[in-house]
């Protein structure tokens, strides 16, 4: 038996473990209880899916055993195991990239905070926290052989054969001075009803018990007797199947906290019994923080599947959809077969039936909450607005529902507020629902463009999340009210509607002006457009054609391989009345009005926080016309 060398990751998080993370020790018990309960889950899958396992038959149990003197602590399974490559490839090395996220999560200020561990799929190494050195005995369910991985958590650990009865694992911690007192029946005991309650299976508990006999012996004193105790320790009830009425707010939370790793109170839940066509359980909950994962392309789904309570997967990223993401839960089938694979649940007709029950719920009852609990909508608002807006492009049946729910910044409005209360508050007349997007919040605020809406009493929203262009290119409108875009062309009908015609004289020193520019910048830009709605003080601004896509969508489409799109140029809108235009406007000098032109241009750039293409050649002719 070699030794073998743990992947570089596992060493730095072992690493941490030991030397950093020590505020919640406790945990471990936690998340080996977990583990041990999820090869138990995986087993009595395979019992009634797989080819070689079905029919296997067990009865699933947790066994917890101590030896005070010994130090040691032992967690038993008689779960899925796991073989020779199994325990190298889970124990010495992630498969996931969990442990790279955890590490760059953590960072510094967090470094203590191990309650976070289980998050992120590297629960097992929590062992190392309270112990030196920990040995795992595995055999695989429907294989002969058993093999012991075992290691002190420094850069190495090693595999060898060994001996089980049965299929299962052990996990042997040989606790460390800062874990001996785990080796207590009490502490123990407070343990498993505090984090693993409602695991689904009975945890037992073994310890000695001393009492005296009711015989003396031959000096007249009591006789001391051990005995050997073996208790269930958890009321193994799977929660969601309780009546609502019957649990308190304490157990959902105490559910949520132990089973998905959070150390934080949900938001809120949601538990419903479905019955018609379909009978269903769901309990979701909403975390009070995005998981971190929310944004990974190999987020892990939070939603477990049962089907009459027994439990089906935890993988599965169709059982609701993906902009849903961040909900924790159950989902309970009682129609569904028990052997379901995975493959046929996307296809089936009632998982589909299940899932859009559990989707109008969701919205229902954040629709709830919006109407009736604002400052807890706020919060929700603040970690999901953006998986909102995802729904709003890709789940066109929910559309309607979801324009209820996103929400926005406003030039008029503190805060957020929704589109019903904008449409509420528009101008009599008003053809569109104005907004601004491509940058940043300040950048957008303080947009050149914006001052004539303002002006005018036309509410602008802030849109200043990356996708919000992308939602908008797609929604179009809401109750009837296109979405239109003030840094982009064709949004000044209602800005126009109360002025009188232009003179011709206006009319033919505007195209003058603009004959000019264009001329003087070429394919730099698409147009040059003359208008007054700009601030006063401001000489141009960048805007897009409306037919164009946006900076962002085009961003979009290049990261989805859109390849060699040809670039879109913008479209540069000045401002007649501004004395730089004015300068333009009455000079013959061809070369002077290309360079102040390119500078108006290059200035619209920056205002918009993009770098000017030659940004160089832009310093130096202000600094020439300065000096
Ligand atoms: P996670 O449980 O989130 O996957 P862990 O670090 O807790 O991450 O465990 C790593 C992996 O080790 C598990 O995914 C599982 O494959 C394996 N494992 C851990 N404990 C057991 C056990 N008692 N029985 C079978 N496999 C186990
Ligand atoms: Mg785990």
């Amino acid at each position: 038996m070699g030794k073998k060398q743990f992947k570089t990751e596992v060493s730095d998080l072992l690493n941490l473990i030991i030397h950093s993370l020590y505020s919640n020790r406790e945990i471990f018990l936690r998340e080996l209880i977990s583990n041990a309960s999820d090869a138990i889950d995986k087993l009595k899958y395979l019992s009634l899916s797989d080819e070689k396992l079905k029919g296997f038959s067990f009865e699933p149990c947790i066994n917890i055993s101590f030896d005070e003197k010994a130090k040691t602590l032992t967690i038993s399974d008689n779960g899925i195991g796991m073989s020779e490559d199994e325990l190298n490839e889970n124990l010495g090395t992630i498969a996931s990239s969990g442990t790279k996220k955890f590490l760059q999560a953590l960072g510094d200020d967090a470094r203590k905070n191990s309650n976070l561990i289980g998050q992120f799929g590297v629960g097992f190494y929590s062992a190392f926290m309270v112990a030196d050195k920990v040995t795992v005995v595995s055999r695989k369910a429907g294989e002969d052989k058993a093999f012991r991985w075992e290691s002190e958590g420094k850069s190495t650990y090693t595999v060898s054969e060994a001996e089980r009865a049965s299929q299962g694992s052990d996990i042997i911690l040989h606790l460390n001075s800062d874990g001996e007192d785990y080796a207590n029946r009490w502490q123990l005991e407070t343990l498993i009803k505090k984090y693993s309650d409602h695991i689904a299976y009975p945890i037992y508990l073994e310890y000695d018990q001393e009492h005296y006999k009711d015989e003396k012996d031959s000096e007249g004193n009591p006789i001391k007797e051990v005995e050997h105790k073996r208790e269930q320790i958890n009321s193994a009830s799977a929660l969601w199947t309780r009546p609502k009425s019957s649990i308190k707010d304490e157990e959902y939370k105490d559910f949520y906290k132990n089973n998905y790793s959070d150390s934080e109170d949900p938001l809120f839940y949601i538990h419903t019994h479905a019955e018609g066509a379909t009978e269903y359980t769901t309990l979701f909950y909403i975390p009070a923080k995005a998981p971190f994962d929310m944004y990974y392309a190999d987020y892990r789904p939070g939603v477990k599947l049962y089907v009459k309570r027994v439990y089906i997967t935890d993988d599965d990223k169709e059982l609701l959809p993906v902009w849903l993401r961040f909900v924790r839960g159950v989902i309970d089938s009682e129609d569904l077969p028990l052997n379901v694979s995975r493959e046929i649940l996307q296809e089936n007709r009632i998982m589909s039936a299940i899932r859009n029950g559990s989707v109008k719920k969701l919205l229902g009852e954040f629709k709830k909450i919006a109407d009736n609990n604002p400052e807890l909508y706020a919060k929700f608002i603040e970690q999901y607005n953006r998986p909102l807006k995802e729904g709003l492009y890709s789940d066109y049946a929910n559309r309607e529902a979801l324009l209820e729910l996103v929400r926005y910044k406003s030039s008029e409005v503190e805060g957020y507020t929704s589109l019903a209360s904008y449409k509420e508050r528009m101008k009599e007349g008003q053809s569109a629902i104005y907004y601004i997007s491509g940058g940043k919040e300040e950048i957008l605020r303080n947009s050149p463009l914006l001052a004539s809406y303002k002006e005018k009493g036309y509410e602008v929203l802030i849109m200043d999340d990356d996708i919000d262009d992308i939602v908008t290119e797609m929604v179009h409108e809401y109750k009837e009210l296109p979405f239109k875009a003030i840094n982009r062309t064709g949004a000044t009908s209602d800005l126009d509607k109360d002025k009188g015609e232009k003179s011709e004289e206006v009319k033919k020193s505007e195209s003058e002006l603009a004959d000019k520019l264009k001329k003087a910048l070429g394919d730099r830009v698409k147009d040059v457009i003359v208008s007054d709605r700009l601030a006063s003080d401001s000489a141009g601004a960048i805007v897009m054609d409306e037919n164009d896509p946006s900076m962002q969508m085009q961003r979009l489409l290049k990261q989805m391989g859109g390849g060699e799109m040809a670039e879109v140029k913008p479209i540069l809108e000045v401002n007649p009345a501004n004395s730089l235009m004015r300068k333009i406007a009455d000079s013959s000098d061809d070369d002077y009005v290309a360079r102040l032109a390119s500078i108006v241009l290059d200035e619209a750039y920056i205002a918009e926080g993009i770098m000017p293409k030659d940004p160089a050649s832009f310093v130096r002719e202000v600094t020439k016309l300065l000096g």
